[in-house]
Order: structure tokens, then sequence, then C-alpha cells
């Protein structure tokens, strides 16, 4: 593993800024809104708000539409600390997907429209990529969009699109070119989410998040609202994907539970002796910090491939390690806690506050989202150990 990820003295001081910050505004409530995604409530968006006043949701961007300018080593800091705080960065999609896709390839309008206002944490966006038929292959989504003098008009539906109840845009991929080359039949669109003709209908999942339908009827989008070049935005949504997957999974967000469970052991008595006393739990809990600690490397290695512009699979690498990791950390320390366990949040005998049955279910989606398990593997062969594609 070859990578190289130091610091330097300012952008140290940048983690001691960003951590003090976190630790004077940061509270139980606004960590619960953000967890609860039902739409933030006023505690959480003022805390939004705060945070793109700082100057922190334009990291990396360039000064004239509201960014830092300078390298994205301040980004990583930025994830990396508010990982370690278990806070929430605001906005992921217009952050992570659509910020930088208008960046690189929108019109100067679009991205004096809306890059200042994602910078502010002013705005939200959804992520309307996924449909019933597809999936996993995005190329089979059946979405249409019919040009009409200065608009479009847009039919179809879209599935699991998380952030829609709450969104004030629509991050949309959908069909220009249907009968065309696969690669180059999609386009990315910019979509009022309470444009006449949509229909969001709520979902709830297992993991207690609210995830959306959402239904287009005859719904007009102006000219102006389509992303870059048409056709192109199968191209630019794989490009994004990068960026998406490093930013849902950093190694810190593990150590916080692993660190309580931990306590945990060390204070309750089973059996007549102390849990951490026990060989089997022991064990259990040192290889989940060795395999967090594997999880960071590979981590610090795909973000300095990042930073150097070189990535390409090593993104999928972390967030596959690290979303089976978190499902294997909810399992193990449910093997701990034995069926107490089990208990959920307000039961007098659940132990962590329930934590540990809400981080098993809430991970089951982690190994679906921004890729599957069994598609980055596939990826990985094909792509880092260069298997011929099946
Ligand atoms: C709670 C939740 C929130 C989500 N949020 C969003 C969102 O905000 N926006 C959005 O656009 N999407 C979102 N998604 C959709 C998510 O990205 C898709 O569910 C995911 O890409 C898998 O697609 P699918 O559900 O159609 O399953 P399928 O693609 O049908 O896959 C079914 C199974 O087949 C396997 N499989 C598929 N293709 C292959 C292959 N080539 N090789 C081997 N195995 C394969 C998969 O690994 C999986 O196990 C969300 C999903 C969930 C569950």
């Amino acid at each position: 593993m070859n990578f190289n990820l130091t610091t330097t003295p300012e952008e140290e001081a940048f983690r001691c800024e960003v951590s003090d910050f976190l630790k004077a505004e940061l509270n139980d409530e606004i960590r619960r809104q953000h967890a609860m995604d039902k739409g933030l409530g006023a505690e959480a968006r003022a805390f939004n708000r705060k945070i793109g006043q700082k100057g922190w949701l334009g990291l990396g961007w360039p000064k004239e539409y509201g960014g830092s300018g300078g390298s994205l080593i301040y980004e990583v800091i930025l994830l990396q600390e508010f990982a370690r705080h278990e806070a929430h960065i605001p906005n992921e999609i217009a952050r992570y997907m659509a910020g930088p896709i208008i960046l690189h390839h929108g019109s100067e309008d679009m991205k004096k429209e809306f890059l200042h206002r994602i910078v502010a944490g002013e705005i939200e966006f959804g992520l309307g990529y996924t449909e019933p038929p597809a999936g996993s292959d995005l190329m089979a989504m059946q979405m249409q969009v019919v040009e009409k003098d200065d608009h479009f008009v847009i039919n179809g539906q879209k599935t699991f699109n998380t952030e829609s109840h709450y969104a004030d845009y629509h991050w949309l991929a959908a069909k220009t070119n249907p009968e065309g080359p696969r690669l180059e039949s999609i386009s990315l669109f910019v979509v009022d989410q309470r444009a006449p003709g949509i229909d969001i209908r709520p979902m709830a999942t297992l993991g207690g998040e609210t995830t959306n339908e959402v239904f287009y009827d005859n719904v007009k989008v102006p000219k102006s609202r389509l992303v870059g070049e048409k056709n192109k935005g199968f191209l630019y949504m794989v490009n994004a994907l990068n960026y998406e997957r490093l930013a849902l999974f950093q190694m810190e967000r593990i150590f916080p539970t692993l660190n309580r469970l931990i306590q945990y052991t060390q204070k309750t008595r089973r059996n007549g002796i102390v849990l951490a006393d026990d060989p089997l739990v022991r064990n259990k809990l040192a290889e989940l910090v060795v395999e967090a600690e594997v999880g960071k490397c590979l981590e610090y290695q795909a973000l300095s491939l990042l930073i150097d512009g070189r990535i390409d699979y090593e993104a999928g690498i972390v967030k596959l390690f690290g979303s089976e990791l978190r499902q294997r950390m909810g399992y193990k320390a449910m093997e701990i806690l034995g069926q107490f366990g089990l208990l959920e949040e307000g039961s007098a005998w659940v132990p962590l506050k329930g934590e540990i049955s809400r981080l098993c279910r809430a991970s089951v989606v982690d190994t679906i989202g921004g890729g599957t398990s069994e598609v980055i593997r596939n990826i990985t062969a094909i792509r880092g150990l260069r298997l011929p594609r099946q």
C-alpha cells in the first residue's frame, strides 16, 4: 500500500477549529434530527447554516462560486472530524454529487444559480437515479424525456429517492436518447422538487430512515435545467460516484460505537464475570478494532488517490469494506450483548440506549445503496485485477 496523506500545521489547525466548533455547537438533538432523516428540524437547519457561514460546505471549490479554493485535503479533514464527533455533513447529494458535476459540466448560469446556495447550506437535493427496473444497472432506466420548445416534458417513476420528502431540488437522471448507444442515452436535470406533476410518496425502511417513490406526470422542466451536455449524463454520474462512495463511509464513524461497546463490556457482569474478562468477548472486540484500523488504511489510500486525481476502483473498496464492517460490528455486538441487545430504545433493560439493534437494522442498506457489495466486487475484479468482464 502506497500513499501519502500527511498534513501541514495549517491543516492541523483547521482540524482543531472544526473539532472545537463541533464541541461547542453539536448536541444530541441535532444528531437525532440528522439521523432520523425525516426532514430536518429547526436546530439541524440552523446548525447547517452555521457550517455554511464558516465556508465549510465549499471547501476546495473555486472562490468565485463561494468556495474556499485550495486543496481537497481540507474536505478530507472536515469529513474525518465530523465522523469522529458523529456529526452529519448536510446535503451530501449536493456536496458530493450535484455540486461537483455542476462545477465541472454545468453552464455558467447554472453554476451561479446553485453553487453559492449549496455552499451557504441553503438548499438540499434529493438523488433521483434508481427506478423499479433500474438499480445496479442504471442504464436500464425508463423515465422518458421529450423536448418541446423551451422546455422538456418528463414522465415516469423513480424509487428509493431518500431525501425527496424534504429536498428543494431533485437531481434527476432520465433517458433523452432511448434508442441511442447505452452510454449516451441519459441526461441529468435539476428539477424543482415541488413542480406541478411531481408526486412524492414516502416509504418507511427497516433502519428507520424514510425514502420515497417519486412520480413524474408531464412535468415541465426548463431547458436551462439540463446539466452539461444532453446524453452525457451517465458519464458524469459515474465519475461522481467516487465522491459519493468516499463520502458515505469514514472509518472514524466505526470508533465511537466500538468505544461505547468496549466500555459497556468493562462495566457489565454476566454469569458472575465482567464481560471484558470473557476471552470470547475480548476476541470479538479485538477483531473489530483490527478491522477498523485496516479500513482506515484503505480509506487513507483512496483519499490520497482522490486528492492526486488518480482515483479509480479504490473508493468502491472503501465503501465495500466499510459497509460490511459496520454490519459485522452490529452482529458481533449483538452476540456480546445477548438477548438484551434486541431491545429497543425506551426499554428499561436496553443496553447502550438501543444503539446496537438500531445499527443492525440501519446497516442493512449500507451494502445496497451507492452500489451493492456484489457490484463493487465485480468492478474490483474487472478494474483492479483486470479480470475479463462477464
Ligand atoms: C433505503 C434505500 C435508500 C436508497 N436511496 C437512494 C437514493 O436516494 N437515490 C437513488 O437513486 N437510489 C437510492 N437507493 C437505491 C439503491 O442505490 C439501489 O437499491 C441499489 O443500487 C440496488 O439496486 P436494486 O435495488 O434495483 O437491486 P438490483 O440491482 O436489482 O440487485 C438485486 C441483487 O442482485 C445483485 N446484482 C445486480 N446486478 C448484479 C451483477 N451485475 N452482478 C452480481 N450481482 C448483481 C445485487 O447485488 C443485489 O443483491 C436506495 C436504496 C435503499 C434500499
